[in-house]
Order: C-alpha cells, then sequence, then structure tokens
C-alpha cells in the first residue's frame, strides 16, 4: 500500500477535513485529525445539504455586481457588506468583480465540474455500501421564479449546462407546478428541475462520517486548537497543538473559512473572505415539500429532509462577526412565505449561521503551501463545501502519494490567486 505508516495529521474536522482523512486512510496513511471546537460544529454542520452539480457555475456571472448592488440597495437583499476599511475584503471583491465575464465564469465551472462529478458518485457508492448514513434523498431540486423573464431567461443557461457539463434539467409551467409540488402556492411563473442533484442531513452526515473514520483507525482529537509548526528547513517534523506535539510526515490544513487566520504560522495567507451564511431548523411542516426548492429571486433555500425541515441562505461579508440578526432569519421565513402553502413550523430547533470558504473566482484551493514540502490546504469550497468533498479529499490523497485518483490538480493551484 503506498504511504503505509506515514503520519498525517489534519487540520479541521469539517466535510473537507472528513473527506482527506478518508481517503488517506484509505490509501494507508496513519491519520489524526484535530479540531478546535467539536467534529463538524462548523460550517459543515447547518448548511443546506444539497449534493448539487447544477450549482456547477460559479457567482460570478456577467452582471452580478450591478444586480447585488441594487437589490442591497433596496434593503431586503440576500446580499451584505459591512463597509469598512479592510484592504484584503477590497481587494478580494475588486478581484470577484473583475472574474465576472462570461468566458472567466465558464472557465472556473470547467474547474469545479470535475469536484462535482466525481463527488455524487463517490458519495452514492458510500451511501450503497452503508459506509455513510445521512439521510441521503434522490430528489432532484426544484428552482422556482415568481418572474416570467427570469424563468425565460434561464432557458439559455439550461443550455449551457446541458452542453458543456451534460445537467439534465426541465423547465416546469407556472400551471404544473402544483402537480409536481403540491405545497406550492398558486401563481408562480415556473421553475427549472434538475434531476439528478441529491440532498442529506449535514450533521447526520458529519456524526456517520466519523464513525466510519474511527473504524478505519482515524484518531479524532476535538478542542484541539492548532498552535504552530516545528520545521526542519522546508518540512514540518511536529505540529503543537491543543498543548500536545504531534509528529507528522505529512500536514493537511482544512480549516475552511478561518484558514487566513492561520496565516502567521503557515507563512502564507489564502485569499479566503468568510461568506456568512444563515439557517433554521425545525420540524417538517405539515405538508413539508416532497423535493429541495431554490427560491430563486430571494437565493433561500428549502430543504426537506427525512427528519426534520430547514431554511437557509444569506451572504455577509462582514468579517468573522458571529451574531446571529433576527432580521436575516425573518428574510428566510418571509421569502418561504411567498412560495409555499406551510412555509414553515414549530418549534424552531435551531437558530444557526456559518461562515462559507470564499474565493473569489469559485474554485477552491487544493495544493502543496508555498515553502513546505509535505504541508498542504484543502479550502476555499465557497457555497459548494458538501458537494466537492469526496473528490478532494480523493485528490489530497493523490497529492500525498496515494491512489492516483485521475484529477488535474492544476485548476486549484495557490500561485493563480
Ligand atoms: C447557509 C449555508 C448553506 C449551505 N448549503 C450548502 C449546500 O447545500 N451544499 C453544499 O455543498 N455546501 C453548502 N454550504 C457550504 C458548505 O457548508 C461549506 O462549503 C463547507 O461546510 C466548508 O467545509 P470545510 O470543511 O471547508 O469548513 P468547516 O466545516 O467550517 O470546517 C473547518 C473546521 O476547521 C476547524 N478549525 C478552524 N481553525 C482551526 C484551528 N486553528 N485549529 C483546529 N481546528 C480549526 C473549525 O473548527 C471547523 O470545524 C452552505 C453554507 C451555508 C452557510
Amino acid at each position: 500500500m503506498s504511504g503505509s505508516s506515514k503520519r498525517v495529521l489534519v487540520v479541521g474536522g469539517g466535510v473537507i477535513g472528513a473527506a482527506c482523512s478518508h481517503e488517506l486512510a484509505k490509501s494507508g496513511f496513519e491519520v489524526t485529525v484535530i479540531d478546535k471546537g467539536a467534529w463538524g460544529s462548523g460550517c459543515s454542520h447547518g448548511n443546506c445539504g444539497f449534493i448539487c452539480p447544477s450549482h456547477v457555475l460559479p457567482l460570478t456571472e456577467p452582471g452580478t455586481v450591478k444586480k447585488t448592488l441594487l437589490s442591497m440597495l433596496k434593503g431586503n437583499s440576500p446580499f451584505s457588506i459591512r463597509p469598512r476599511l479592510d484592504p484584503r475584503l477590497w481587494k478580494w471583491l475588486w478581484r470577484f468583480a473583475r472574474r465576472c465575464r462570461h468566458d472567466l465564469m465558464l472557465q472556473a465551472a470547467r474547474d469545479r465540474a470535475p469536484l462535482l462529478e466525481r463527488s455524487l458518485s463517490a458519495y452514492r457508492e458510500m451511501v450503497e455500501e452503508g459506509i455513510l448514513e445521512c439521510e441521503w434523498q434522490e430528489r432532484g431540486i426544484l428552482f422556482l421564479y415568481q418572474s416570467e423573464k427570469l424563468l425565460d431567461k434561464f432557458n439559455q443557461t439550461a443550455r449551457l449546462l446541458k452542453d458543456e457539463f451534460q445537467l439534465r434539467s426541465e423547465r416546469v409551467e407556472g400551471d404544473q407546478l402544483q402537480a409536481m409540488e403540491p405545497t406550492l402556492k398558486p401563481g408562480l411563473a415556473g421553475g427549472w428541475y434538475f434531476p439528478d442533484d441529491v440532498h442529506v442531513r449535514p450533521d447526520r452526515l458529519m456524526s456517520s462520517w466519523r464513525v466510519q473514520l474511527e473504524k478505519q483507525g482515524v484518531h479524532v482529537r476535538e478542542n484541539c486548537e492548532f498552535g504552530q509548526l516545528v520545521r526542519e528547513r522546508d518540512r514540518v517534523v511536529a505540529v503543537v497543538a491543543g498543548g500536545e506535539e504531534f509528529d507528522v510526515d505529512e500536514l493537511v490544513i482544512a480549516t475552511g473559512a478561518l484558514t487566513p487566520l492561520l496565516a502567521r504560522q503557515l507563512g502564507c495567507r489564502l485569499p479566503i473572505q468568510p461568506g456568512k451564511g444563515y439557517s433554521i431548523t425545525m420540524p417538517r411542516p405539515q405538508p413539508c415539500p416532497t423535493m429541495p426548492l431554490v427560491f430563486v429571486q430571494h437565493k433561500v433555500a428549502a430543504s426537506p429532509m427525512v427528519s426534520g425541515y430547514r431554511l437557509g441562505s444569506m451572504m455577509e461579508f462582514n468579517g468573522y462577526d458571529s451574531r446571529i440578526k433576527p432580521r436575516r432569519l425573518q428574510l428566510l421565513r418571509e421569502a418561504a412565505e411567498q412560495y409555499l402553502e406551510e412555509p414553515y413550523s414549530e418549534p424552531i430547533e435551531e437558530e444557526w449561521y456559518g461562515w462559507r470558504p470564499m474565493t473569489s473566482d469559485g474554485v477552491p484551493f487544493i495544493d502543496r503551501l508555498p515553502g513546505l514540502e509535505n504541508a498542504w490546504v484543502a479550502a476555499g469550497h465557497n457555497m459548494l463545501g458538501v458537494s466537492m468533498a469526496p473528490a478532494t479529499g480523493q485528490l489530497i490523497a493523490q497529492l500525498l502519494g496515494g491512489q492516483d485518483a485521475g484529477i488535474d490538480p492544476a485548476p486549484y493551484r495557490i500561485a493563480r490567486a
């Protein structure tokens, strides 16, 4: 087995750290994964759980900046940026704005596609083998429109998704919507249905993955914060974390949106911004939607899980702000009210926020850290960390000398930033 008996420390017990640990253990590495808090308690906890190749296009569509600014002026936008003097945020936004071109958007989508496609099939295998129990549901995703004009405009996008990425979709006219999804209110313009997307319950995914990792012999250490590296020339030989020293042959940093906070220790600051989103979780309303829904004009998603129901959305660029703002949660409810007969239920089980690890081109960093021969990063999965995790793990295992997964690492290099 290649790499056998080499010790790897994975920093970050989110969905990306889980997938990296899984693939590394499969490749014969001896893996320890540490998290500064509880396993799976970061952004991987309360997200919507969509595994969705349909979202292959990044946010950097032509016209995004203008549309976002206009909607922010209206005051009910899911987007918000707190104006402040943070040169890194402005640089990030400038880079984002420059990427809002058709050719660059398409390039980023081509870079995201292999991670999305491979991850979906890897998840399916793990679920079929009984490795992951995560409320897996193959129901597709329905994008809903109030505006006829925007519904029509999506014809072009659907064609692009079919031609470029072989993604199947089907237009549903307004008068056919209730036959397809009886919980919807009448009067919507229509929708686009993507039959091949899947959804899961993210916290179940994380707890089940932990059980599997422990069966594979992976050591999971909670409340163990990464402190510093012990280096010998350009190699990391140990990591000090949680007051202990871990000897390592390889190191993988999978700390999501918090990765830039490790810049001093790693000698490299990755241009990742925390894009804060919110969700509210409750029992399934009666009646409950039969499939995941995206309220396109409000940018809010409804996720009907087997054991609950979640509304999620919002994108705030406010640094590492950890307040839960009631107004943002209210916007989730108000959006759902416009589309669903029973938009929510009581009691609310959880009000949650998470920092998405946002890169300006929508593509993650999966690469060796500059100046360090045996330290790697897998971070910056934007709005799709759940959807891209297994393939990210496969690529990390490949880069560290495990099995060749046949994934081209070039698009995910740090040097592009
Ligand atoms: C509202 C919302 C809805 C979303 N919906 C979806 C969806 O439907 N589908 C999808 O694919 N994606 C979705 N996402 C995005 C997805 O949640 C993220 O892309 C993904 O969770 C990122 O995973 P991660 O492992 O990189 O980060 P995290 O889950 O945040 O994990 C990083 C871990 O590193 C740990 N850590 C950080 N610093 C240190 C340190 N110094 N020492 C030790 N440990 C450390 C943290 O404690 C954390 O547990 C959504 C996000 C939000 C906010």
